[in-house]
C-alpha cells in the first residue's frame, strides 16, 4: 500500500503522508508523493492539492531507518520530490500539524502555501547532525521569510512553533479540524484565484544582504569553534542574494556533500546513533516487564545522595532519605535547598515549585520508613564494610520485590549483591557528580541481576532523564577505568617532563572540556589518594603515581583546600600554575634518575587519549560494554570529551586503528616504557589489521 494516502474532497485532492511513526521522508514515501501529485494533475476533476501528515507529524524529515542505505540517494530524490510538487500547475497547500522538521519543512516550502496548528513544530535541525538543510531549504526558506529569521532557524536547529510564523511562512493558524481547514483554504483560493507561489521564483529583497550576512558570519564564527556547518549555512544562504536558484542549489548541494565527509559530521550522526542504541539490551528485549517505581529510598545524603534524591523529585517521585546522624541529614536538606534556591535565582525555577519539591523529600534516621520503597538506592561511604552493614539491613527492610541500588564507583557490585538473600533485586545506579547535573548514569548489570530489573532501570533512567549505558561489572565500570589509565598517562607526562598546565593545555585545545589535572582538582585529589592506597595493598607495585601522592602527603587535595596541582585564591577556581608543583615534580623526576625531555602538545594527545582508547578495546572485548558506541556515549555525557570528535572510540576510527596500533607500539618500545600498559589491547590489534573500526 502507498505510504501517500490519496482521497478525494470535492475539487481537493487530498495527499495524506502515511508512514508512522513520524513520517520519515523514506523512499516509498517519497515515491508516494510523487504518485500521488501526478494523480492529483490527471485528474479533472481536481483543482488544488491539500498535502498533509497526521496528528503527530507532517513529516520529521528524513527516514532514520533508511540512513547510510543505499535507499537514502535513490530516486526520487527529494530535492526532486519538492520540485515535483513545486511545479504543480494545480495550486498545493501544506497543512501542518505536529512535527514538521528538516525534509518535512523543506516539503512545504514545495508547496504554494501553508497552514498550520499553532503548537506545529517547525525547524531544520540538520546542523545538529553537522548537515545544512540539503533539500533547497537553504535557497526557498530566505526567499520566503528573509535572511535573518531564516538563519536562524537553520543555525540554531531548535524547532520554533508554528504560531512564531504567522503571516510568513505560515499563511493561516488553524484552530479548529485541520483537514476542514485546509479544504475551506483550498476553496478561498480557487475562488480568488489566487496565483501560486512558486518560492523558487521569489527574489530576496534585502539591500543590505551583504553587509548583516558579514555580521553573522562573525557571530556564527564565534558561537560555532568547532563545528563547520553552521557557517556553511551563510554559504548557503547568501548564495540567494548573488545566484539564480538553479544555481543556489547546486551550492547547497556541493556543501551539503562536503559536510556529510566531515568527521565533525560523522561524529554528530554516530552520537545520534549511539544514544539511540545504548538503550538496547541483546537478551533484554523491548516489551521485557518492568517493576513500578512509585516511591524511592537514597541512603546517605552526602555529594552524590542529595543529587541522586533532587534526580527522583525533580521528576514527581517522592524520596525517603535516610541518614545515619541528625547533622548529616540536615546538612544534606540544607545543600538540597541551597541548590534548589540557586535554581529559582537563576529564574529556571518558580519558589512554588522548588517548595513542591522539597516536600517530595522525607528525611528519616529509621530504616522503617523504608518499607514501602521500591528502589532504594545507597550513596553512603565507599567502603565494603559500610556497604555490608547497609545492604544486610536493607534485606531485612526492604518490601519483596524493591529494587536494591548501589552507587558505588569502584566496589565489586556482586559482592555487594551477595549480602543479600536476593542478589537478582540488586543492580548498580552510578551516578555522576553532581548527580543532580550530569546527565550519564551507569547502570550496572550484576551477575545475577534480572531482566526486568534491569528493564526497570533503564525505563527510569529516561524518567529522570539521564543517559544510561550499562556496564558489566568491573573496578571502575567503563568511565572510571578508563580515566584511571587516562590519568596514569597524564602522570607518567610529568615524570618525562610535561609540566601539568601544558598536559591540561594541549587536552582542552583537543577538545576535553578540562584538563586531568584541572578536572582532578576540581573532584578532589583525595579520591583517587584512597583509591590508589587500596588498589596498591591489593596489588603491590601497580598504579604509583608519586607525585599526586606527594600533593596529598602536603594536604593538597584540589579546590576544596585552596591547592592541588594548581593553587587557587580564596573564592576563585582559576587554576593558578604553582612553582612549588612544579619543584616536586622536579624532585620526583629526579628521586627515579628520569632526565626531563621537551614534550609536544601532539605527544601529550596521543598518550593520554590512546590509553583511553587501549583501555576502551579491553572493555569491549571482556564484554564489560556492549557496544563501542556505548563507551563513547558515557565519554561524551560523563567526562567531558568534545562532541565534535564523537567519543573516544569514534575518534579512533577516524584517525584509522592502524594508526592508533603503530603509536601505540612504538611507545610500548620507548626505553622504561611500561609494556603491559601500552601494548596494543589484542581487539585492537586484531580490528586493525582487519581493516575495520570499533563502530564500523
Ligand atoms: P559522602 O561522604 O559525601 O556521603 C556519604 C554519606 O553517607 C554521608 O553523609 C554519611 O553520613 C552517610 N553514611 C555513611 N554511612 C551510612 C550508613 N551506614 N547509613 C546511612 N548513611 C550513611 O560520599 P559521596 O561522595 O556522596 O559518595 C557516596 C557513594 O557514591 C560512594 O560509594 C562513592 O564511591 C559514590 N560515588 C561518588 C562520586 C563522587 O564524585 N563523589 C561519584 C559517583 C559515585
Amino acid at each position: 500500500m502507498s505510504q501517500a494516502q490519496y482521497q478525494v474532497r470535492g475539487p481537493v485532492a487530498v495527499i495524506t503522508l502515511d508512514n508512522p511513526p513520524l513520517n520519515g521522508l523514506g523512499h516509498a514515501l517519497r515515491s508516494g508523493i510523487v504518485a500521488a501529485i501526478d494523480r492529483a494533475a490527471a485528474d479533472e476533476a481536481v483543482q488544488a492539492v491539500v498535502l498533509t501528515g497526521s496528528e503527530r507529524a507532517f513529516s520529521a524529515g528524513a527516514d532514520v531507518r533508511e540512513f547510510g542505505t543505499s535507499k537514502a540517494g535513490m530516486e526520487p530524490s527529494l530535492p526532486n520530490v519538492i520540485r515535483i510538487v513545486e511545479s504543480s500547475a494545480k495550486p498545493v497547500i501544506a497543512a501542518i500539524s505536529g512535527a514538521c522538521l528538516g525534509g518535512g519543512l523543506e516539503l512545504t516550502l514545495g508547496c504554494h502555501f501553508r497552514i498550520a496548528r499553532a503548537d506545529a513544530s517547525l525547524g531544520l535541525p540538520e546542523v545538529k547532525l553537522g548537515l545544512i538543510p540539503g533539500a533547497g531549504g537553504t535557497q526557498r526558506l530566505p526567499r520566503l521569510v528573509g535572511l535573518e529569521p531564516a538563519l536562524n532557524l537553520m543555525v540554531s536547529g531548535n524547532p520554533v512553533p508554528a504560531r512564531a510564523f504567522a503571516g510568513t511562512l505560515i499563511d493561516e493558524i488553524v484552530e479548529g479540524d485541520l483537514l476542514e481547514a485546509a479544504l475551506a483554504f483550498a476553496q478561498k483560493v480557487l475562488d480568488e484565484q489566487r496565483p501560486i507561489r512558486r518560492l523558487s521564483e521569489l527574489k530576496v529583497k534585502e539591500p543590505d544582504g551583504e553587509a548583516w550576512l558579514q555580521f553573522a558570519r562573525n557571530n556564527i564564527a564565534a558561537l560555532s569553534k568547532n563545528f563547520p556547518a553552521p557557517l556553511k549555512c551563510v554559504d548557503a544562504v547568501a548564495s540567494t542574494l548573488t545566484r539564480s536558484f538553479d544555481e543556489g542549489m547546486r551550492v547547497e548541494r556541493e556543501i551539503f556533500y562536503g559536510l556529510m565527509n566531515t568527521p565533525e559530521s560523522r561524529a554528530l550522526r554516530h552520537v545520534f546513533a549511539a544514544e539511540r542504541a545504548a538503550g538496547k539490551i541483546p537478551d533484554v528485549p523491548e516489551g521485557t516487564p518492568t517493576r513500578t517505581v512509585k516511591q524511592v529510598g537514597v541512603i546517605g545524603a552526602g555529594t552524590m545522595g542529595g543529587g541522586i534524591a533532587m534526580n527522583f523529585v525533580n521528576a514527581g517521585i517522592p524520596v525517603v532519605l535516610l541518614e545515619t546522624r541528625q547533622e548529616a541529614l540536615d546538612r544534606g536538606l540544607a545543600t538540597i535547598r541551597r541548590n534548589y534556591e540557586n535554581t529559582v535565582k537563576k529564574g529556571k525555577l518558580k519558589p512554588g515549585e522548588m517548595e513542591a519539591r522539597l516536600a517530595r523529600i522525607t528525611p528519616t534516621l529509621d530504616y522503617a520508613a523504608l518499607a514501602d520503597a521500591d528502589l532504594i538506592v545507597e550513596a553512603v561511604f565507599e567502603e565494603i564494610g559500610v556497604k555490608e552493614q547497609v545492604f544486610r539491613t536493607l534485606d531485612e527492610v526492604a518490601k519483596p520485590g524493591a529494587i536494591l541500588a548501589s552507587n558505588t564507583s569502584t566496589l565489586d557490585l556482586n559482592r555487594i549483591a551477595s549480602f543479600t538473600k536476593r542478589p537478582q533485586d540488586v543492580i548498580g545506579l552510578h551516578f555522576f557528580s553532581p548527580a543532580n547535573v550530569m546527565k550519564l548514569l551507569e547502570v550496572v548489570r550484576g551477575e545475577k541481576t534480572s531482566p526486568d530489573v534491569l528493564a526497570t532501570a533503564m525505563q527510569l533512567a529516561k524518567k529522570i532523564r539521564k543517559v544510561a549505558v550499562v556496564s558489566g561489572v568491573c573496578d571502575g565500570f567503563i568511565g572510571n577505568r578508563m580515566i584511571a589509565r587516562y590519568g596514569k598517562a597524564a602522570d607518567d607526562l610529568l615524570m618525562m617532563g610535561a609540566l601539568p598546565q601544558q598536559v591540561d593545555r594541549a587536552l582542552e585545545k583537543f577538545g576535553m572540556a578540562m584538563g586531568p589535572f584541572r578536572m582532578g582538582d576540581l573532584a578532589g585529589l583525595d579520591i583517587g589518594w584512597a583509591i590508589r592506597k587500596r588498589r596498591a595493598a591489593e596489588h603491590p607495585g601497580e598504579d604509583v603515581s608519586a607525585v599526586a601522592d606527594h600533593l596529598c602527603e602536603a594536604g593538597r587535595f584540589g579546590q576544596k583546600t585552596g591547592a592541588g596541582w594548581y593553587r587557587y585564591e580564596a573564592g576563585k577556581r582559576d587554576p593558578i600554575p604553582d612553582p612549588l608543583v612544579q619543584q616536586l615534580i622536579e624532585q620526583a623526576r629526579e628521586a627515579a634518575g628520569v632526565k626531563p625531555r621537551r614534550i609536544s602538545d601532539e605527544e601529550i594527545v596521543e598518550r593520554c587519549i590512546y590509553a583511553l582508547v587501549n583501555e576502551g578495546a579491553r572493555i569491549l572485548e571482556e564484554g564489560i560494554a556492549l557496544r563501542a558506541s556505548d563507551i563513547d556515549v558515557v565519554y561524551l555525557n560523563g567526562y567531558g570529551f568534545p562532541l565534535h570528535r564523537g567519543g573516544p572510540m569514534q575518534y579512533a576510527d577516524q584517525v584509522g586503528l592502524p594508526n592508533v596500533v603503530r603509536s601505540l607500539r612504538r611507545i610500548a618500545a620507548e626505553p622504561g616504557a611500561n609494556v603491559a600498559f601500552w601494548t596494543p589491547a589484542p581487539l585492537l590489534a586484531r580490528l586493525a589489521e582487519e581493516g575495520r573500526g570499533f563502530n564500523h
